[in-house]
C-alpha cells in the first residue's frame, strides 16, 4: 500500500497514525507498485493520487480518508481508520479484493508539436485564455456545431458532481460508460448558435474540439491547468481503462449525492 496525503497538520496525524496501524496488520508499504493507494485529505488529493498512479490503473485500487468535509472519493473520516487498516489487512490476506470500476475519460491533444494522451477522473476543460473560445465540434467525424462562449467541459459520471454540476450538466451514475460534454456561457443569439444543454456520449462514441483562433488557450485537466497557444484538435472519449476504487463496506453512489449536495431532509 502507500499513502498520499494532503499535507496540512490533520492529514500528516492520520497518514502516520495509519503506517502505525499498518506495520501492526503486517500490511507492506511499497510507494512504486502499491495494490491499494490511501488517499488522506480531500477530493483534490484522490486527484492528485490517480495522477500519480494512472499509469498503474490495473493493479491498483484506490480508498479515500476525508480530514475535511466529506469527499466524493474519501468517504472514511480519521477516526476510522483502525477498521479501514483491519478491512485492508483481512482483504489483503483472502484475495480478490472487492473493488468498483469507474470510468475515466482519454483525451488526445494534437498540437503543432505533436500528440499528447491524458486522462482524467473527474473532467476536462477548454477555455479560451485571452478571449471568446471559438471551435468547431465534432461528435464522430462529423460537424455537430461551432462553439462560442467561455469554454467546454468533459466529464466522467464520477467528475459530473464537480465542475459538470456548476455548470448545470446531469449527474451520472458511475457505472455507465460514458462522458458528459458542458457549455460554459455559451453565446446564443440570431447568429451563434450551439445545443445549449449538456450531451452524453456512450462508449465509443467520440468528439472533436477544433479551435478556429491561434491563441493562447487554458486546460484544465482535473487540479492541473496547462496553457497552451498551438492546440489543433481535442479527442474525448471513454477510455479504456478504469479506476478501481477498494470497497471495503457500501456507500452507494445516490447516498453520497444526497449527503453531498441535500443533506437532512425537513419535511
Ligand atoms: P478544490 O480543492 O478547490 O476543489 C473544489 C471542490 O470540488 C472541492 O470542494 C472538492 O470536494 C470538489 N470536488 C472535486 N471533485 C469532485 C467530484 N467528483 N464530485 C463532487 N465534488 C468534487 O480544487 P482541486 O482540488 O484543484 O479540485 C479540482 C476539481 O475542482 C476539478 O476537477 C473540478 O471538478 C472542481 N472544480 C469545480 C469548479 C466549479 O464547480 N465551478 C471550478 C473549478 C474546479
Amino acid at each position: 500500500y502507500n499513502v498520499v496525503h494532503r499535507g496540512d497538520a490533520i492529514s500528516v496525524q492520520t497518514k502516520d497514525r495509519f503506517h502505525e496501524l499498518a506495520a501492526g496488520r503486517g500490511l507492506v508499504l511499497d510507494p512504486e507498485q502499491p495494490d491499494i493507494v490511501v488517499s488522506v485529505g480531500g477530493d483534490g488529493t484522490m486527484l492528485h493520487a490517480f495522477h500519480l498512479y494512472k499509469e498503474q490503473l490495473e493493479t491498483t485500487s484506490f480508498v479515500g480518508i476525508h480530514t475535511g468535509h466529506l469527499g466524493f472519493y474519501a468517504d472514511w473520516k480519521p477516526g476510522e481508520i483502525e477498521l479501514l487498516v483491519d478491512s485492508m489487512a483481512a482483504a489483503m490476506s483472502c484475495p480478490p479484493l472487492k473493488t468498483v470500476k469507474y470510468p475515466v475519460v482519454q483525451i488526445q491533444i494534437e498540437t503543432e508539436r505533436g500528440t499528447q494522451t491524458h486522462l482524467a477522473l473527474n473532467e476536462f476543460t477548454l477555455k479560451g485564455g485571452e478571449a471568446t473560445l471559438v471551435a468547431e465540434l465534432h461528435i464522430n467525424d462529423e460537424l455537430f456545431e461551432m462553439f462560442r462562449g467561455d469554454g467546454i467541459c468533459i466529464s466522467t459520471p464520477s467528475g459530473s458532481t464537480g465542475y459538470n454540476k456548476s455548470l448545470t450538466g446531469a449527474i451520472l451514475h458511475p457505472s455507465l460508460d460514458a462522458i458528459q460534454i458542458a457549455e460554459m456561457a455559451s453565446l446564443n443569439n440570431r447568429l451563434y448558435r450551439s445545443l445549449g444543454s449538456s450531451m452524453v456520449l456512450p462508449k465509443h462514441h467520440h468528439c472533436d474540439i477544433y479551435p478556429k483562433k491561434k491563441m493562447n488557450m487554458l486546460l484544465t485537466i482535473d487540479h492541473l491547468n496547462v496553457q497552451m497557444n498551438d492546440i489543433v484538435s481535442i479527442r474525448s472519449m471513454v477510455a479504456e481503462e478504469k479506476v478501481s476504487f477498494a470497497r471495503f463496506r457500501p456507500f452507494p453512489f445516490w447516498n453520497r449525492v444526497r449527503e453531498a449536495f441535500i443533506g437532512e431532509i425537513v419535511e
